[in-house]
């Protein structure tokens, strides 16, 4: 019921949506590209503007580099800009600086505050208005609606409410797409949230929804009966090899999504082929590892982010030339198969889990695919962690592996070695030169439960330098 004399609007009541829509925002999502590059360079110019005049960190930087905020004209002019980082923002917050100097509204504008702790201890802060909570929603609204979400759908959130803005974008998203949150926080939820809400998603990690899987079966129910019918993976890289058997376990389609607190929010369409980056809202370049100009789509390069606020819009920490620390791939900026005519780029892959051995450079999601190779998955139970040894002034390392089986006497350990070595080192030339010379690779198969990965708190890690570096 509507109260009398106020619209549906005005009373916030959700909105009656009753029919499947392909587009959440269709004429954002659909503009021809030369208009979305107007849009981009409109939006580059005020929200340039609006940082030298609200934020202390890039008013203190104009003036120190006597640089006028009105020479940044289009997104090329970024370059100018100084890169920030993670550590650029812990240097200017307490206790390093008396206020939070990213920090570009006022604080009776300020709704909510989180902090995101990142590998290095110090959490960083992170402000955001209302303004801020319904771009971000908007975002993550597009995302579900490219992947065929709307109203009627019901979908369990296990990933966790807390400081970071991950869940709470995904419920507050819900809420103008007609789709039904069930906010467990977590994958370990009572079997009757399956069973009494016939949930038709879950959003949850490649490794949680293998648990979940697993679970199921164990209780006696196929997963490929239930009544999901689309999962969505993300907050963390994994392999293609990885997805497809989690997809074979459920017998559904897994879409990939990539966020982060500092507003990045890209989504795979039912297309799944890449991630749509919403640029209206987020501006990614690519940098060289250098970090002096883009690399050019189709080329691997470090993803820089800058947020852009709507003319006449606020923002509560605003980062241009923000450092993810992940690297990815321009695909396209052709309109996609699904409508849809903004970019998309490949799964993004973590700085921080790419060693080089010897030469070579080895991301997390390499020792991933070599461990999911389909054979395998008869014996493992796709659990793993990979530990690197040696001395750097040595030319010998060692790759540890540890594999979970399902029943380490029971499984066919030629088998899993020779597999995975064909696929790890295939694409590696020089690496598999040295195999046998100065690279050695050891396995070693351990019981569910005993990788030593569950007995560290927090988000898993799963491939670790131990080499001796003094
Ligand atoms: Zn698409």
């Amino acid at each position: 019921m509507v109260a009398e004399g106020l619209t549906v609007e005005e009373c916030s009541i959700k909105p009656e949506i009753m029919t499947k829509e392909r587009f959440f925002n269709p004429r954002i999502e659909t503009l021809p590209r030369n208009e979305l590059d107007g849009l981009i360079d409109e939006r580059v110019r005020y929200t340039v503007r609006y940082a030298a005049e609200h934020s202390p960190f890039y008013k203190k930087w104009f003036s120190l580099n006597n640089l006028d905020p009105g020479s940044i004209r289009e997104h090329e002019d970024l370059l100018e800009l100084p890169i920030v980082s993670g550590k650029t923002i812990r240097e200017h917050q307490p206790p390093e600086t008396p206020d939070f100097e990213f920090l570009s509204t006022g604080w009776e504008q300020i709704f909510t505050i989180h902090e995101t702790s990142g590998t290095s201890g110090t959490p960083k802060s992170f402000f955001l208005t209302w303004d801020d909570w319904m771009r971000y929603a908007d975002k993550y609204a597009r995302i579900f609606v490219s992947q065929g979400f709307g109203p009627g759908d019901r979908v369990i959130v296990c990933s966790t409410y807390g400081m970071n803005i991950g869940a709470n974008t995904m419920t507050l998203a819900a809420r103008d797409s007609g789709i039904t949150i069930i906010p467990t926080g977590k994958c370990n939820f009572p079997g009757r949230i399956l069973h009494n809400y016939s949930p038709t998603g879950i959003v949850g990690s490649i490794f949680k929804l293998l648990h979940l899987a697993r679970r199921m079966q164990n209780e006696g129910h196929d997963p490929r009966n239930s009544s999901i019918e689309r999962l969505i993976v993300g907050g963390e890289s994994f392999a293609e090899e990885s997805r497809s058997y989690l997809s074979e376990i459920w017998g559904r389609p897994v879409y990939n999504t990539y966020g982060s607190t500092e507003g990045t929010m890209c989504g795979e369409c039912t297309d799944l082929h890449g991630l749509h980056v919403p640029e209206d809202l987020v501006h990614l370049d690519l940098y060289d590892p250098q970090m002096e100009k883009f690399v050019s789509d189709g080329e691997r390069g470090r993803a820089i982010l800058t947020t852009l606020i709507p003319v006449g819009g606020r923002c509560g920490t605003l980062l241009l030339n923000y450092d993810t620390e992940d690297t990815t791939v321009v695909i396209t900026r052709a309109p996609c198969s699904c409508g849809r005519t903004h970019m998309k780029i490949l799964n993004p892959q973590r700085e921080s889990e790419t060693y080089w051995i010897l030469g070579t450079p080895i991301n997390k999601v390499d020792i991933e695919q070599a461990v999911f190779q389909r054979d395998n998955m008869e014996y493992l139970t796709g659990e793993y962690e990979a530990f690197i040894y040696g001395r750097d002034d040595e030319d010998e390392v060692v790759l540890r592996l540890s594999l979970e089986s399902h029943d380490p006497d029971q499984m066919d350990t030629q088998l899993v070695r020779d597999r995975f070595l064909e696929a790890f080192l295939g694409s590696k030339p020089d690496l598999a030169r040295s195999y046998g010379e100065n690279l050695e690779i050891l396995f070693n198969f351990t019981r569910p439960g005993d990788l030593e990965l569950y007995r560290v708190l927090g988000r898993p890690k799963r491939f670790i330098d131990r080499r001796d570096y003094t």
